[in-house]
């Protein structure tokens, strides 16, 4: 089998239902992307690579830097301290809705997915971070996809922190019930710079791939997370990394992903690769549509699916 050709063939196939989605505008910034742009990429245990379409553009990961503040604390702070803060549960509301958060009676967030908790999240940080909070997360991601000049957007980084009303609604809320720790505006600004951190398919695939091998970067060799932070990341994007589509991307694709709107998703087939896809057109729960469609594709030609 000549894998860029499957891979190529599957953008092919993905093409027309792509137009079916809209990218995202309540960013402006993000409202610029091409929405017909397509790619993929997979990289194995062995960090072998294969990709296909625009494989190399870069676009800022949003969502998907969640699982790696989340994977930041899991590591420094231990899993019971981040489930003191945020629930493990899946939930039916949009990623940024706020309010299932008054109603609880604990107030914590139902998971580090969505905005609410992954701004809890970066919040508990600060504990043994409190300076340097955004520098820990956008080094992990280095070391993730192994992106030696990783960075993040200015403009975009900008464009949210200006339109992040709701997001500041959830922070200073969290704030107000002692869920969030700190200064909200200062854990705000750490959330806009993470979502605003840009990746290529590729990198991100190196990345899934680095969840896939249980923390170990299987193009740098470097255990970068141990295995059973790995597993509970996985867990949480099985469950709830696609918001309102994660019962339908487990069933179509069938492994776990996180997906962002700025149109990456990334997914992670334990012991097996990491599977990258970009598609700024998105379906109204702010997932790929042509990604997921792509993913589906791979999957069943590959036999990729862990369910
Ligand atoms: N920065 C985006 C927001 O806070 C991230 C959302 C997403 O990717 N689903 O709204």
């Amino acid at each position: 089998m000549n894998m860029e050709k499957v891979l190529s063939s599957a953008i092919s196939r993905a093409g027309e239902i792509t137009r079916t989605g809209e990218v995202a505008s309540y960013i402006p910034e993000l409202a610029k992307f091409d929405g017909g742009s397509l790619a993929v990429a997979y990289c194995d245990m062995e960090g072998n690579l294969v990709s296909a379409g625009d494989m190399e553009m870069l676009f800022s990961i949003q969502s998907i830097s969640k699982i790696i503040s989340l994977a930041l604390a899991l590591e420094t702070l231990g899993l019971e301290c981040v489930l003191s803060k945020v629930g493990n549960m899946p939930t039916s509301d949009p990623f940024n809705s706020i309010f299932r958060l008054e109603l609880s009676s604990s107030h914590k967030p139902l998971n580090p997915l969505i905005n609410a908790g992954a701004i809890a999240v970066i919040s508990m940080l600060s504990h043994e971070t409190p300076s340097g909070r955004f520098d820990k997360v956008i080094e992990l991601t280095g070391k993730l996809t192994g992106r030696v000049d990783i960075d993040y957007n200015r403009n975009i980084y900008l464009s949210e922190k200006k339109s992040g009303q709701r997001n500041r609604a959830l922070a200073f809320f969290l704030s107000s019930v002692d869920v969030l720790e700190g200064d909200p505006s200062a854990v705000l600004d750490d959330y806009f710079k993470q979502c605003s951190i840009e990746c290529t398919t590729i990198d991100l695939a190196v990345m899934g791939a680095t969840l896939a091998a249980g923390g170990v970067n299987p193009v740098s060799g470097e255990q970068v997370l141990s295995e059973s932070t790995c597993a509970f990341v996985r867990s949480l994007m099985m469950i709830c990394g696609l918001y309102e589509g994660s019962g339908d991307f487990a069933i179509r694709v069938g492994f776990p992903g996180k997906s962002g709107v700025g149109g990456g998703i990334v997914g992670a087939v334990p012991d097996k690769m990491g599977i990258a896809t970009y598609g700024p057109s998105l379906d109204q729960f702010g997932n790929s549509v042509g990604g997921t469609a792509i993913m589906e594709d791979i999957s069943r030609q590959m036999q990729l699916r862990v369910l």
